[in-house]
């Protein structure tokens, strides 16, 4: 693709869109940022940028410069926000940063292995990174954090990348092709931003671009449906698997898929102990990783030797304390109904701290579901009111404290609450089902909030007679 001379726009001054906009530069592309913030920080990001001879027009996020041929749009602008709006009204194409990464692409660049879903994603592509360096390879696991995609396409130190992509990037791809590529769930997440369930899966089903190897959950059904039309389908599942599927077999992650003889042959890829944290949907997400590792043609010791070697992000399941024989669990990263909702089926007994932004979200299935398990819920946040609502409904006898504060120094009144209602042998679990921008600058911000509670809890506890 010849960018000389072309006049695009790269709405978002974020770090991915300032990475965009520096290499289309590079290319000679005449490149004008537009972004609707103007503080200190904007005008620093926009000095640097001017450097590169790339123009930035700061305060406005809404109007297109006039002669815009193309527009690349930072993840997360919503397609109806008025710069794509008025775009597509006017039949300029629009890239995500994503798209525009695939099409920088030099000749014979390192493959990509894709993988999206509504959660997952980051502890699935991270595993995959380490299963495709135990097998040798020089990987690089990109897409929300870290190297921008647009760097990462141009680096030459890496052999094949692992590629995370969220349902808004892919909205905004139309021609990226990936090697193989996973979805490894899809449930109801940024409806707000989609405008229904159908658009968002659909969105996640255009990582299976003709030719790729299309590996589906099948124990998903949503996600079986978007595989079809797929030149070669490879399933995952929880049970045991089928040829042409990867699956569990006691206590064992199996391959049927890419076996010499997938109807004869199985090969064991690593043990369910080799899976961490531990909980049936990281099986899955490690199941999904290993069949992307596999398409590429990774071998079944390299599966084991890098799910060994991955370390779990934080606030995932993250194990903070036992106190008074109870665990304390931060799984602040379940910022939605199903993340939530798959934390509580790996607990037996739950203190369950909720609460957030629900970004229109049901938990009518989540509380359902989970209500056997839970011994009380401790509600904070700016959606409290409807979990509330559907515990009320499907768990009366449930015991549930609404903390009204929402100062982040609530935590300490949430985890008290907590520990007054648990019993040895329980959990309390912080899988608040919603965002976390009600109260906190991040998921992070809210599981160290909860940790640093909790460690205060510990410290009380062990200074008590
Ligand atoms: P993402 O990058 O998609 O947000 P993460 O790996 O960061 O995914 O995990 C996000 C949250 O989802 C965590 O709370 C985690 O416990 C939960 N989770 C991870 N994998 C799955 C899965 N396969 N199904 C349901 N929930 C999951």
């Amino acid at each position: 693709m010849n960018w000389k001379d072309s006049a695009v726009c790269v709405a978002g001054l974020g770090v991915s869109g300032r990475a965009a906009a520096r290499v289309l530069a590079e290319r000679g592309a005449r490149v004008t940022v537009v972004d609707a913030r103007d503080d200190e920080a904007a005008r620093e990001q926009a000095a640097a940028l001017a450097a590169h001879g790339v123009t930035v027009r700061l305060g406005d996020g809404g109007t297109l410069p006039p002669g815009t041929e193309l527009v690349v749009v930072s993840p997360g602008w919503r397609p109806d926000a008025p710069l794509p709006a008025a775009a597509a009204a006017a039949g300029i194409e629009i890239y995500g940063e994503v798209e525009l990464a695939w099409r920088l692409r030099p000749e014979g660049a390192a493959p990509w292995l894709a993988l999206t879903g509504t959660n997952g994603k980051t502890t699935a592509v991270r595993m995959l990174a380490c299963v495709l360096r135990a097998a040798g390879h020089r990987p690089l696991a990109v897409g929300n954090v870290g190297t921008p995609i647009v760097e990462a396409v141009l680096d030459p130190s890496y052999d094949v990348l692992a590629v995370e992509l969220s349902s808004y990037q892919l909205h905004w791809s139309s021609t990226v092709a990936p090697l193989a590529a996973a979805v490894l769930n899809v449930a109801p997440d940024h409806i707000d931003w989609h405008g229904s369930l159908e658009a968002y899966a659909a969105d996640k089903g255009r990582i299976y671009a003709p030719g790729a190897i299309a590996v589906v959950n099948a124990d998903d059904p949503i996600c079986v449906r978007l595989a079809e039309g797929a030149r070669r389908t490879v399933g995952f599942t929880l049970g045991v698997p089928a040829p042409g599927q990867l699956g569990v077999v006691e206590d064992l992650l199996v391959d049927r898929a890419f076996t010499a003889d997938p109807v004869r042959e199985a090969a064991e890829l690593a043990g369910l102990g080799d899976v961490r944290p531990f909980a049936p949907h990281n099986v899955a997400n490690a199941l999904a990783a290993a069949a992307l590792a596999r398409a590429y043609g990774v071998l079944p010791e390299a599966v084991r030797e890098g799910l060994r070697a991955f370390v779990p992000d934080p606030h995932r399941i993250a194990h903070v304390a036992t106190v008074a024989g109870v665990d304390y669990v931060d799984d602040s990263k379940a910022t939605n109904p199903h993340a939530a909702a798959a934390s509580l089926a790996a607990c037996e007994s739950a203190v369950w701290i909720a609460g957030g932004l629900l970004k229109g979200a049901d938990v009518e299935d989540l509380v359902r579901s989970c209500a056997p398990r839970l011994r009380a819920a401790v509600l904070i946040g700016a959606d409290r009111a409807q979990i509330a609502d559907a515990l009320a409904r499907h768990a009366p006898d449930v015991p549930v404290v609404d903390v009204a504060a929402t100062d982040t120094g609530a935590m300490d009144t949430v985890v008290t609450e907590a520990s007054r209602l648990a019993r040895p042998g329980d959990t309390v679990l912080l899988a608040p089902a919603g965002a976390s921008f009600d109260m906190f600058a991040s998921y992070g911000a809210r599981g160290d909030a909860f940790a640093a509670a909790v460690r205060r809890l510990a410290e009380s506890a062990a200074g008590s007679p």
